[in-house]
């Protein structure tokens, strides 16, 4: 899946679309900012809309008084896009009034600024703003990402999961569900150490991340050294193959092993596969993962370093 999120790079520039009818303000602006932005022009809010959509800036930066439609007409759209909503907007405007700030801001922009404007404080706000937006993601990434491993988390595969089964209840497509649990991984742990265990952890989020590739595929860091795979669209048999797949690559891990082999002989890892066709059972989802987990409760009583299965009628 998508299991990476787009971030900002750090060399890359920021995405400023500046609208505004007056070609001096365009100019003026670009002067003060194209050092340091990256910068779309627009001198119509219907161009503006377009650029927003196509090109996804970091910020908009938006006159009021515009001929075609007014800035007050074009927040309310971007608002009213879930492409573009998330957009913070500054208004720069000749309008001072203080019911035209107040509307400004009600409808949602995230500061005003009034002509005319002074280079610096243009600079400045605009900062400011950037730097929120980076706050912003960098947090968002945090609660939604497993920092190790760089899966996603739980929180994050459930959200996913319930999206998915929605999907496969519409479309009458089966859906698959996988646990996989390391085997003996306190032993690894209090031989290798603490770092060396996280660095093993890391390699199976690679794994993991390389079979479950599809966009509607997920794979998560559960908790601890547990990992969940949902498989969209896949029923029990290729879900049971994909499972043995990642069992054999985590089996194949090129991991030293010498300290204790009495102990550990090889990395390896227990799965246990449930798979749902809503089709024929319309069943709740924290059961699939139940019957998941059981599963994988039995393959570490058979030995580990299996797949099972649950019992198919
Ligand atoms: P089993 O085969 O039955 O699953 O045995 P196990 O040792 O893997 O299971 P147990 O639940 O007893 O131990 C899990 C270990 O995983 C204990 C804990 O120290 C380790 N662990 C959990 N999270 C992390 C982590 O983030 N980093 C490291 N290095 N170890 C972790
Ligand atoms: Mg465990
Ligand atoms: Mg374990």
């Amino acid at each position: 899946m998508s299991n990476t999120v787009e971030f900002q790079d750090e060399n890359e520039k920021h995405k400023i679309l500046i609208c505004d009818d007056s070609r001096q303000n365009l100019v003026e602006l670009n002067k003060i900012l194209s050092a340091d932005y990256s910068l779309y022009m627009a001198n119509t809010g219907k161009d503006a809309l377009r650029i927003a959509a196509e090109s996804e800036p970091d910020l908009i930066l938006l006159d009021i008084m515009m001929s075609d439609m007014n800035g007050f007409e074009v927040i309310a759209e971007l608002k009213a896009s879930e492409d573009t909503k998330e957009i913070p907007v500054i208004f720069i405007t000749g309008l001072d009034g203080e019911a035209e700030e107040e509307k400004g801001l009600g409808l949602g922009a995230v500061d005003y600024i009034t002509k005319p404007f002074s280079g610096a404080i243009i600079k400045a706000r605009v900062k400011t703003q950037i730097k929120l937006i980076d706050q912003i993601r960098r947090i968002s990434y945090m609660s939604l990402y497993d920092e190790l491993t760089g899966l996603p988390n739980r929180r994050y595969f459930n959200a996913k999961l319930e999206l998915e089964w929605g999907t496969a209840m519409r479309d009458n497509i089966p859906l698959s569900f996988l646990m996989l649990d390391l085997d003996k991984f306190k032993v690894y742990n209090d031989t290798y150490g603490h770092n060396q265990g996280d660095i093993l952890l890391a390699a199976v989020g690679k794994i993991l991340d390389k079979y479950a590739r599809r966009a509607t595929d997920m794979s998560a860091r559960w908790g601890g050294e547990e990992f969940a795979v949902i498989l969209q669209n896949t029923s029990v048999e290729p879900a049971a193959e994909i499972a043995e797949r990642i069992r054999a690559a985590i089996e194949n891990l090129d991991v030293p092993l010498y300290e204790r082999p009495e102990v550990i002989t090889k990395v390896t890892v227990s799965i246990g596969v449930s798979s749902i066709n809503p089709a024929s059972d319309k069943e709740k989802m924290n059961e699939l993962m139940t019957r998941a987990d059981d599963c994988l409760y039995e393959a570490k009583a058979a030995g580990r370093n299996r797949v099972v299965v649950e019992p198919q009628e």
